[in-house]
């Protein structure tokens, strides 16, 4: 029995409370590699972990080491996992697309699949990794660990994050207990699940939080230890959405708010035709007059209009000082508007009925 088969059978009708027996049983069980190790697979993007910088002074180009050189810098995690792995793209995230969304979409379902896989771990930039993070979120299954990491510091700088932080993404995926809780995100000892997680700072090591339901874990000398499971993660033994048959996404912008907005940016999608807007409101997901009445035409126009917040924490909610029902607009609960864009993109590919989107947005 592979590695994670056992664990499919666990997952088969709900998630027991696993017992010590249970543990000890599936460590027993987890002979799926060659020496006795979980195998793992790595699909490397780029980023600032595959950073280069310059000899003198802070300017670095991301996306320039391979992924044989990262993993080079960390020898350790061979005695972890059986490794292998493949060079996707090497991008910085801020260059990170669609096409690219597809083409690991596709390969990491495909990789799922395998038997001889257990889990995958993805080297990403961190500007867009939560992005990523979330469209495999909503379109993987949730078994097997898939697990998004990145750094804040070049390969070759001084105090470089990169290979700690992979060393802990090899920890999280080889680990029976990442499987079935969601794409994860290993950053700086935390593990945070896709849908929460956000980058919180430009510069910092401690660059990503999970600003509403916090951390589902830390990492701390070679062992995964989770605090908590979320649950919607857990129900999602499918995925939410298939993408297999598609080769691009419908097309979704955001309009920030603030203070004396124009409706121009609104108008501008609507000309170019965009399927649907992501607003990241004031406060509760509040509109300048001009940019609702905006919004509102869009919506009677049968654009999708989705309303989230440009605030850090706390939930965009439904008809509290707008009325989403007289407009026709859907409320993006907890999700940041850079991930209500992602879960947009992917509900138009099946509906364009607001009612039916704010109920994936309710459920997602
Ligand atoms: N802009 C780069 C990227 O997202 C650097 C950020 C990083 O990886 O830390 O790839």
């Amino acid at each position: 029995m592979g590695y994670f088969d056992k664990l499919k059978k666990a997952m088969s009708g709900f998630f027991p409370v696993q017992t010590r027996e249970d543990k000890d049983a599936k460590a027993a069980e987890s002979v799926a590699g060659p020496r006795g190790l979980p195998n793992i697979h790595v699909l490397a993007t780029g980023g600032t972990i595959a950073g280069k910088q310059a000899s003198a002074g802070p300017h670095y180009h991301a996306g320039e080491h391979g992924i044989e050189a990262l993993l080079g810098a960390v020898p350790t995690v061979r005695g972890l996992a059986n490794i292998s792995s493949e060079q996707v793209t090497n991008i910085g995230s801020q260059d990170m697309d669609e096409k690219t969304w597809l083409k690991l979409v596709h390969r990491v379902n495909e990789l799922l699949a395998r038997a001889d896989v257990d889990g995958i771990i993805i080297t990403h930039g961190t500007d867009t990794l939560e992005e990523t993070a979330c469209f495999l979120d909503l379109t993987v299954p949730s078994g097997k660990p898939v697990v998004l990491v990145g750094a804040m510091r070049p390969a070759d700088a001084v105090g470089a994050d990169g290979p700690a932080n992979l060393f802990d993404a090899v920890v999280v995926a080889s680990s029976p207990d990442s499987a079935a809780r969601g794409v994860l995100v290993a950053m700086n000892g935390n593990v945070f699940e896709a849908r929460d997680v956000t980058k919180v700072s430009t510069t910092a090591v401690q660059a990503f939080a999970a600003p509403n339901f916090g951390p589902l874990g830390q990492v701390h000398d070679g062992r995964v230890f989770y605090w908590r499971r979320s649950d919607r993660a857990s129900a999602r033994q499918q995925p939410e959405f298939d993408v297999s048959g598609l080769d691009k996404l419908p097309a979704v912008g955001i309009v920030y708010g603030h203070a004396n907005a124009p409706a121009l940016p609104v108008t501008a999608l609507v000309e170019a035709q965009y399927r649907g807007i992501v607003s990241a409101g004031v406060g509760n997901g509040n509109l300048y007059h001009e940019v609702l009445a905006a919004l509102a035409d869009a919506a009677s126009r049968g654009i999708a209009v989705v309303r989230s917040s440009r605030v850090a924490a706390g939930p965009t909610m439904r008809g509290i000082e707008l009325d989403d029902a007289r407009y026709g607009f859907i409320a993006a609960g907890t999700l940041n508007p850079q991930k209500a864009r992602v879960l947009l993109q992917l509900a138009l590919t099946r509906t364009q009925e607001p009612g039916e989107i704010q109920k994936m947005f309710d459920y997602c």
